[in-house]
């Protein structure tokens, strides 16, 4: 006879999911915890990039050398998740499952183009990581798919790198806006989070263009991106130019590096 499981929940690190239970916002009869299958936190590294399995912690992601060395802009991010009593218990595949648009690590994988394996009964996908956020948390994964793992392609030599966080209320808090920026080989890639419903990417071409042109730049594809939700942290009007703010910061700092190299 075959059995079912009524209403089950995928289990990574828990760290969302048991706050939305205590909330009554999610409900589930029965629980797969992924801790109990094997291999799924290796991280492999080449030199075309990573590939980290989805039970990765945040913490593994940062303190890893093979992922400080291949893809460090990704590394930085998740060193910016919360504290280390969550970057500890958080995977990566829940982190990107749970789908929030203020996470911390997804405006860096959108900036580096990482890719998302997901797998079900009919199969594995990759998703880039800029088609994953569809909507208000919501991704592109169906409800029967889980993340199987996260490739980052390798940091191109000589590119340079920024990651910006502006956390309004404590050190360790959720960001009220964050971005990643990545300059490579001319071509500036942004991810922006907490500063619209979903994660943003933009880029654009720098070639032949000062620092300040490229600030300017890169405001400017910004602008039509922006679409923040005002909550304890700060208000539309705040968010929009604390976002002026950190792009520019990210952009500047990544460009100095860039002419330092
Ligand atoms: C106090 C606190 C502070 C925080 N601050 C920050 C912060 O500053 N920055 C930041 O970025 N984040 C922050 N977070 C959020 C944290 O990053 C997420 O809670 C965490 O990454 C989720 O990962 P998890 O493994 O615990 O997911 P879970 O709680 O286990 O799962 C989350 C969701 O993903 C699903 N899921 C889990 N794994 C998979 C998988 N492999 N495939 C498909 N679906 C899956 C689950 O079913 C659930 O829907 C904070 C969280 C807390 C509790």
């Amino acid at each position: 006879m075959m059995s079912t499981v009524d209403n089950p929940m995928v289990y990574g690190g828990g760290t969302a999911i048991q706050i939305l239970i205590k909330q009554g916002i999610l409900f589930a009869d029965n629980f797969v915890d992924l801790a109990g299958i094997p291999g799924l936190t290796e991280i492999t590294a080449d030199a075309a990039g990573l590939r980290a399995g989805p039970m990765v912690t945040a913490r593994g992601m940062e303190t890893d050398d093979r992922v400080r060395r291949v893809a460090p802009l990704a590394s930085t991010a998740y060193r910016h998740v919360a504290n280390p009593r969550v970057r500890n218990t958080a995977s990566i595949g829940g982190n990107l499952a749970h789908g929030d648009y203020r996470l911390d690590p997804p405006p860096a994988l959108l900036a580096l183009d990482a890719t998302v394996e997901a797998t079900s009964v009919r199969g594995t996908r990759s998703l880039p990581v800029r088609q994953f956020f569809v909507d208000f948390q919501q991704t592109a994964l169906a409800p029967d798919e889980l993340v199987t793992a996260v490739r980052i392609p390798a940091q191109p030599t000589g590119s340079a790198y920024r990651f910006v966080k502006y956390s309004s209320l404590s050190a360790n808090d959720w960001p009220c806006a964050s971005v990643a920026v990545l300059i490579a080989g001319r071509e500036v890639h942004i991810g922006l989070g907490a500063l619209a419903p979903v994660p943003r990417y933009a880029s654009f071409d720098a070639t032949g263009m000062t620092d300040q042109a490229a600030v300017d730049a890169a405001l400017e594809v910004i602008a039509p991106l922006l679409d923040p939700i005002p909550d304890v942290r700060g208000s539309v009007r705040y968010k929009r130019r604390l976002a002026q703010v950190i792009v520019e910061d990210a952009v500047r700092g990544a460009w100095k590096d860039l002419d330092n190299a």
